[in-house]
């Protein structure tokens, strides 16, 4: 075996490998043209889901008698990566194979996940997630949407906010509370709530983000659901919940890697061509350095993401959640640092709509604030790495 061969086997198995290889065919297929002229026509990738869906992709975390490929998070991130990396970055993965396909796979009843799974695993079916809420922020202890048992059901009252994709989504899996029977306390509990459903409306919200995804303020009123519509049935709560989060992290850690591999790729490519004194560009250091120091900040962001998922995959829940943490403000970091210094090499270009790379700031930019913000990443590591004291 090779030096090469062994140092990739370090991080990736050779069916890995493989996957992120037949990802990157597909995707170039698709590029960054493709995805712009869905973003800027506010219209979805419809044939990029397809495609993706149909080969196996979007199912690579989903279990194999569901339909899907029967890895996990790691392979989903690969898919995830190498997307962006041709500059298709697919936000709905993020949602809908990496949290809701986690959820309901580790604590769906038999019903939800022969409902749901081989759907999402095909791509034909999509779920979106709803936790954030207007009035509870970042705050999660404070959500007040609600489901009281009647008749044998349920009826749900709340509101959530910047939920993505619920236009192109068959269901929302939305996190609320509900009495538990024994204590009588409120608890978290999860939903999943048919689009159509009666009292509940969907409204999008304008951002400034060049983005095929679009985001929703959600308004529940007295919606009646069956008592099949809480995920896992009576038995589950804070764990479902908590096992959807940390694919969520590591999920837009490698959308974010993506991102910054493209910029990176493209400013390269720049810099060895353009010539304004007697060489290329990239001869100067004052190009060639932050690219360079750029490169070194999305590999340990990669490493960090790749270790995050695969102690995800082994079932260390706890373990996962530090690095996943990490992972998610690595890759925000190093992908926006990235982003930057690669419009800088392109000069006044870095910024024209030709260029295909500033069009990608507002996308990449959630990623410092969504799932979680920077702030929250940094409470959790000082307190729970560090056992520095909560400040709020
Ligand atoms: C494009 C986009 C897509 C999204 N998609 C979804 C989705 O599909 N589903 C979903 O549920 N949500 C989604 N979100 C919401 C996202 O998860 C939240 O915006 C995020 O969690 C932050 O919550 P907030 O906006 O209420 O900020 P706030 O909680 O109001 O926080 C505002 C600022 O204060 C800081 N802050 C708050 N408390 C503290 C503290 N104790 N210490 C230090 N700093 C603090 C925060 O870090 C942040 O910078 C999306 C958001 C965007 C922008």
């Amino acid at each position: 075996m090779s030096r090469t061969e062994q140092a990739h086997r370090y991080s990736e198995t050779e069916e890995q490998q493989a996957l992120r290889g037949a990802v990157a065919d597909v995707a170039a297929k698709y590029g960054s043209g493709y995805w712009l002229e869905k973003a800027r026509a506010n219209e979805r990738t419809i044939e990029l889901w397809a495609e993706a869906g149909a080969l196996g992709y979007l199912g690579a975390n989903i279990p194999e008698e569901y339909g899907g490929g029967g890895g996990g998070i790691a392979e989903l991130a690969i898919v995830c990566e190498e997307l962006a990396a041709a500059g298709c970055p697919l936000l709905m993965i993020v949602v809908s194979p990496a949290i809701a396909g986690t959820i309901i796979a580790r604590s769906g009843t038999d019903e939800q996940k022969t409902a749901w799974l081989p759907g999402l695993a095909e791509g034909t079916a999509k779920l979106a997630f709803a936790i954030t809420e207007p009035d509870a922020g970042t705050n999660s202890h404070n959500l007040a949407t609600v489901a009281r048992r009647d008749n044998g059901g349920w009826i749900l009252n709340g509101r959530k906010t910047y939920i993505s994709g619920v236009d192109e989504s068959d269901a929302v899996l939305v996190v609320g509370r509900t009495d538990d029977e024994q204590t009588g306390k409120l608890r978290p509990a999860l939903f999943i709530v048919p689009r159509d459903t009666p009292g509940f409306d969907w409204k999008p919200i304008e951002m400034d983000v060049i983005a095929p995804e679009e985001q929703f303020a959600c308004f529940f009123d007295d919606v009646e659901l069956p008592a099949e519509a809480l995920v896992g049935g009576d038995v589950a709560g804070l764990d479902q919940l908590f096992a959807g989060l940390n694919p969520e992290r590591i999920t837009i850690a490698a959308y974010a890697n993506g991102i910054a591999r493209y910029a990176l790729e493209k400013a390269v490519a720049y810099a060895n061509e353009r010539q304004v004194w007697d060489v290329p560009i990239g001869a100067h250091q004052g190009v060639s350095h932050p690219l360079a120091e750029a490169a070194i900040q999305v590999e340990l962001a990669r490493l960090v993401t790749s270790k995050a998922a695969a102690l995800h995959d082994a079932g260390e829940a706890r373990a996962a959640g530090e690095a996943a943490n990490m992972a998610k403000l690595a890759s925000a970091d190093a992908a926006l640092l990235t982003l930057d210094r690669a419009i800088q090499a392109h000069g006044g270009n870095g910024l024209a709509s030709e260029y295909d790379l500033a069009a990608y700031w507002g996308v990449l930019r959630v990623a410092r604030i969504a799932p979680v913000s920077r702030e929250m990443i940094l409470n959790y590591v000082a307190q729970h790495t560090l056992g520095l004291p909560r400040s709020y």
